[in-house]
């Protein structure tokens, strides 16, 4: 695998091709060329972390201030080349510049960096009596694994990036191979500021991934992807014993109670269930709305999804794009006829277009809301992840609760009402990692996120997230 060298005046994305050969990455918008991505084999894998062990206990001798700098200089360097970032992503991934998108997306990666290298790392001290003295100390893992997916691939590679270098671990990183070039192309730019070998990014497809996944000199994976993904890498780590941080799929569930203003809420539903068209992993994914407003909340919804322009994520009136490839689009269309056919209302949607029906035209799944809808339909129990809204009526809130506890995944969920208390006594019995009241999907670096059952375990973000990749070392006498 050979590189070009880094010299001024080559673009971003010349830099991070190979020279010749790669694998042609598409634009789903267009079908067109973006560019070409280098594909590394095992012994590149091997090299990159024999690399990162030799540059971990240098880092890891490096005071934290230093580490807390260079992740700023790092958020610093991002943000020089935001634009050109965005870009890029925008045209490998599909999302508009606009709305919670692309340049959104960037930003996300510079403010997780500033606020990973903000959060105080101080050991604590546990007991301090007569009877004795303890003290938890957080050491470095060694060398993280760090494997992403290809909706946020910039920022989810930020999560992962910014609180293990923080830790004193060094990183070898493989993106998604559908988004390899973003991972890449944020690579590239954190290195200009990063000591070298700290951060080694090697794109491949899932055999690298699984060879990331049994390594003897990998600590610890970080792992963002579906749930089955995920279950073969809980089964390759056991060889190893290796630390995981597991962040899996999720079919989050959200809930109206009887006194919510639809009018109100209407807006936060809509981007709560269509943020990055769909394809979030805490994204809403099946409403439960009550009978007293059915009706109105399914107007509501309609009527904000009419007011939101799907199309090239390049052009700066869209705020919704194509699904980022032709499998996902599958799965959204298989979801959904399968719902049309067996009779389930269409509010709006449902229509692709011949050229998205024969992948012509770039992969685009038109906004869709289906009212009507029977609990048990694959589009409710089966995460569809795309543009499409099943919007289930319930006439007892027990069994609305029931019903959004019922599957084996539980990552987000939310509750909207006009009342708080009564909001959060139905948040109190939601199977979830974060229940939201009247907002979903809303992350914040210093709040802690994770998943509760098949959707994963352990924590990102805040202090939290800078202990899961460390060892935790108690001092006692
Ligand atoms: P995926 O599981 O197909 O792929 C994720 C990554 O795993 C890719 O980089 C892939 O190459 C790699 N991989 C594949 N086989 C592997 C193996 N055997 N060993 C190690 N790595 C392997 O997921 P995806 O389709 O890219 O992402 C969509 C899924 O991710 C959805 O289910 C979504 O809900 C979930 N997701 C979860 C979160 C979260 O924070 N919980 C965030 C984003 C996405």
């Amino acid at each position: 695998m050979t590189t070009q060298n880094v010299s001024d005046g080559q673009s971003l994305l010349e830099r991070i091709q190979p020279v010749s050969g790669g694998r042609e990455i598409l634009d789903p918008a267009t079908g067109e060329l973006v560019g070409r991505a280098p594909e590394a084999d095992l012994a590149d894998l091997d090299a990159a972390v024999a690399r990162a062990k030799a540059a971990q206990s240098g880092w890891a001798a490096r005071a934290d201030e230093d580490r807390a700098g260079l992740l700023n200089a790092a958020a610093d360097a991002i943000e020089a080349q935001a634009e050109e970032l965005a870009v890029l992503l925008s045209r490998e991934q599909g999302k508009p510049l606009n709305g919670p998108n692309a340049r959104f997306e960037v930003g996300a990666c510079v403010a997780w960096l500033r606020a990973t290298a903000s959060f105080p790392v101080e050991p604590e001290v546990l007991l301090d009596d007569e009877s004795g003295h303890a003290e938890l100390h957080h050491r470095p893992l060694g060398v993280v694994g760090a494997i992403g997916p290809w909706n946020w691939p910039m920022m989810i590679s930020i999560w992962q990036i910014a609180p293990s270098l923080r830790m004193g671990n060094t990183v070898v990183i493989k993106p998604s191979g559908y988004t390899p070039l973003s991972v890449l192309g944020l690579v590239e730019v954190l290195n200009t500021v990063l000591p070298a070998d700290l951060l080694i990014a090697v794109p491949g497809r899932g055999d690298i991934g699984d060879r990331l996944t049994r390594h003897p000199d990998i600590a610890k994976i970080m792992f963002t992807g579906s749930t089955p993904t995920g279950k073969k890498i809980i089964a390759a780590a056991a060889e190893t014993v290796k630390r995981l941080t597991m962040e899996l799929g999720g079919n989050d569930a959200g809930i109206v109670l009887d006194d919510a203003d639809p009018a109100a809420i209407a807006e936060d539903l809509f981007w709560g269930a269509f943020i990055n068209t769909g394809q979030t992993c805490a994204a809403m994914k099946r409403l439960y709305v009550p009978d007293a407003l059915y009706d109105q909340v399914c107007d509501a919804l309609v009527a904000v999804a009419g007011q939101m322009p799907m199309g090239n994520g390049l052009d700066e009136g869209n705020v919704l794009g194509p699904l980022q490839n032709r499998a996902q689009w599958e799965i959204v269309d298989r979801l959904v006829t399968a719902a049309v056919d067996s009779g389930a209302r269409v509010l709006t949607g449902a229509d692709p277009s011949p050229e998205a029906v024969d992948g012509s035209g770039g992969h685009f799944y038109p906004t869709t809301l289906i009212a009507d809808i029977d609990g048990d339909d694959p589009l409710v129990v089966e995460e569809q992840f795309g543009p499409a809204l099943p919007i289930i009526r319930y006439t007892d809130l027990d069994e609305a609760i029931a019903a959004a506890n019922a599957l084996e995944v539980g990552l987000g969920s939310s509750v909207w009402s006009s009342d708080l208390d009564r909001a959060r006594a139905v948040a109190a019995r939601l199977e979830a990692g974060t229940t939201w009241i009247n907002k979903h999907g809303a992350i914040d670096p210093r709040v802690p996120f994770g998943g509760a059952k098949e959707s994963g375990f352990g924590l990102e973000f805040g202090a939290h997230g800078l202990r899961e990749v460390s060892q935790p070392h108690v001092i006692s006498w």
